[in-house]
């Protein structure tokens, strides 16, 4: 076969591969298409490496084959055993590897061409002028710093997230604590600046590969400076902003190598991932510069849990619960972060059940930032099967709360947070809200009156109309079920 028929055979699986990456993300805006839509994600990812693999001048197959059956067996086996609370950190993981992956192919190409344009061979010399041209010595660049910064701001947020620990001296350390270095903005500002001048060198001299890695080193250096000071709870938001660098990182790439499929994709990847951030930013009601640069926390004037709770708490028990579910017409459940924690969701459709069997209307209101990365509830109450047209997103079961006999909440505490209304000073002032505290009664299932996410006191679990069952997310719906059937 000739080299162009060869090209372009390979361009239409690209376009193919193109269109079905597209339909892909389409499905995936909706629960019910989602698995066709991972399904096709994964068919056009499959036609691409075969595209390209086959067009490719390979000599050594041993290596190609070595590393597609290592990368498999490692995304395999983390796809089993990785738990839903432990999804955001594999997301983030994947997100580093990425950027990874671009800087390194951008960097071997770069090494790869300038041999080659030293060979001094005619045919070497002919080629030096597309190889290093400027268009590809700009991506080779960019590929450098957005990859690296991508993979060691992943780590960090990866550490984040897993909240993990150190102790030096008899001191624990937590990742997720925000490390507000004095100076850090002039810091930051500076090692961009070095980065920027850095890429200008390499531009300049395209010959002087340890340019390159400096600037690799150097972009690194900039990915941890600008998420340590970000707390652990906001990392899913930075999750999905780096997200959107390693897809501008593999675009980058895609110029380097030529590779049209490696540019939409990228581009795609960049695109979905900024959306998503801008999205999260505003369920929260905070903006992206606020995320990046402020630190979340209880607001220091703000008031003391025992001012809120002091002898306001009514503690109740599930046959209690069984008597105030008697009944009754509608029921609304608001999971958060708390049903992932304790895996309540399976309890949580067989006591819907129970309670639909006896003739009562059971839905889930849905919070845009419940739990700890976009979709979380929706994941999980889809693995218990439990039917889409039963999870109402926040703007659609608002209005209606008043008409509801009992909403049941559990697990979540900041996505049901009054203050977020009432006080202007509150750190999650004006973030929009279940608003269950207009229901008729309200049960909180919680394991005690700790604080969520946003680490302020909740004066719902104070409110004349609410109870709270101080319990497991799971063992509390295992026991209300008993209580319900008992009664
Ligand atoms: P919160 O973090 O506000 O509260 C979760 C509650 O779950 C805690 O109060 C905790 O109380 C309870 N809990 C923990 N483990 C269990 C268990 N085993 N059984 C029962 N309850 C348990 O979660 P929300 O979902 O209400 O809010 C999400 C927060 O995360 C928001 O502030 C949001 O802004 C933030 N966030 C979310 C993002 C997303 O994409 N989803 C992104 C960035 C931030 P206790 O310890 O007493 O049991």
């Amino acid at each position: 076969m000739d080299e162009q028929t060869v090209r372009i055979i390979q361009n239409s699986a690209y376009l193919i591969a193109s269109v079905l990456f597209i339909f892909g993300l389409k499905g995936l805006t909706h629960p019910r298409s989602a698995v066709r839509g991972n399904l096709m994600g994964s068919l056009a990812m499959l036609l691409a490496v075969v595209a390209t693999l086959w067009a490719a001048d390979i000599v050594n197959w041993q290596w190609i084959i070595v590393g597609l059956v290592l990368g498999s067996g490692i995304g395999a086996f983390l796809a089993m055993t990785v738990p839903m609370t432990g999804m955001p950190q594999m997301v983030g993981l994947f997100n580093g590897f990425g950027g990874a992956a671009s800087f390194l192919v951008a960097g071997g190409e770069l090494v790869m061409r300038i041999r080659t344009a030293s060979a001094e061979t005619v045919e070497a010399a002919a080629t030096v002028g597309n190889d290093l041209s400027l268009q590809a010595i700009i991506a080779i660049a960019a590929s450098g710093l957005i990859g690296a910064l991508t993979l060691s701001g992943s780590l960090v947020a990866v550490a984040k997230l897993a909240e993990m620990k150190v102790t030096i001296g008899g001191k624990k350390y937590w990742a997720s604590d925000s490390v507000l270095l004095p100076g850090r903005h002039l810091i930051n500002g500076l090692t961009m600046v070095l980065a920027i001048v850095l890429c200008v060198a390499l531009v300049k001299d395209p010959t002087a590969s340890s340019w390159y890695w400096i600037l690799v080193v150097v972009s690194a250096v900039l990915g941890v400076l600008v998420t340590i000071p970000i707390g652990g709870a906001d990392m899913p938001v930075v999750i999905a902003l780096l997200n959107s660098y390693s897809g501008l990182a593999a675009c980058a790439t895609g110029f380097v190598l030529s590779n049209n499929v490696l540019i939409i994709a990228g581009s795609l990847v960049g695109a979905s991932g900024l959306i998503l951030t801008s999205i999260m930013c505003k369920a929260m009601n905070r903006s992206l510069a606020n995320v990046m640069f402020a630190t979340l926390g209880p607001a220091e004037d703000g008031p003391s849990a025992d001012e809120v709770y002091a002898g306001k708490i009514k503690a109740t028990s599930a046959e209690e619960i069984a008597m105030v579910l008697d009944g009754v017409q509608r029921v609304v459940i608001v999971p958060g972060y708390g049903m992932a924690v304790s895996q309540a969701q399976h309890a949580v459709r067989d006591f819907a059940n129970l309670l639909e069997g006896r003739g009562a209307e059971v839905e889930f209101a849905i919070h845009p930032v419940a739990g700890r990365m976009p979709g979380h509830m929706n994941v999980l109450l889809a693995e218990a099967d439990i039917p889409y047209e039963k999870l109402l997103e926040m703007d659609e079961i608002n209005p209606t709360l008043e008409t509801v006999d009992v909403a049941i909440v559990l697990g979540a505490n900041d996505v049901v947070n009054p203050v977020a209304r009432t006080d202007p000073k509150s750190p999650i002032a004006g973030m929009p809200i279940i608003d269950v505290d207009k229901c008729r009664t309200v049960i909180v299932i919680k394991r005690s009156l700790s604080p969520g996410f946003a680490g302020i006191p909740n004066p719902l679990f104070a409110l004349d109309n609410t109870l709270m069952f101080f319990n497991d997310g799971k063992k509390a719906f295992a026991e209300l079920i008993a209580a319900l059937k008992d009664a």
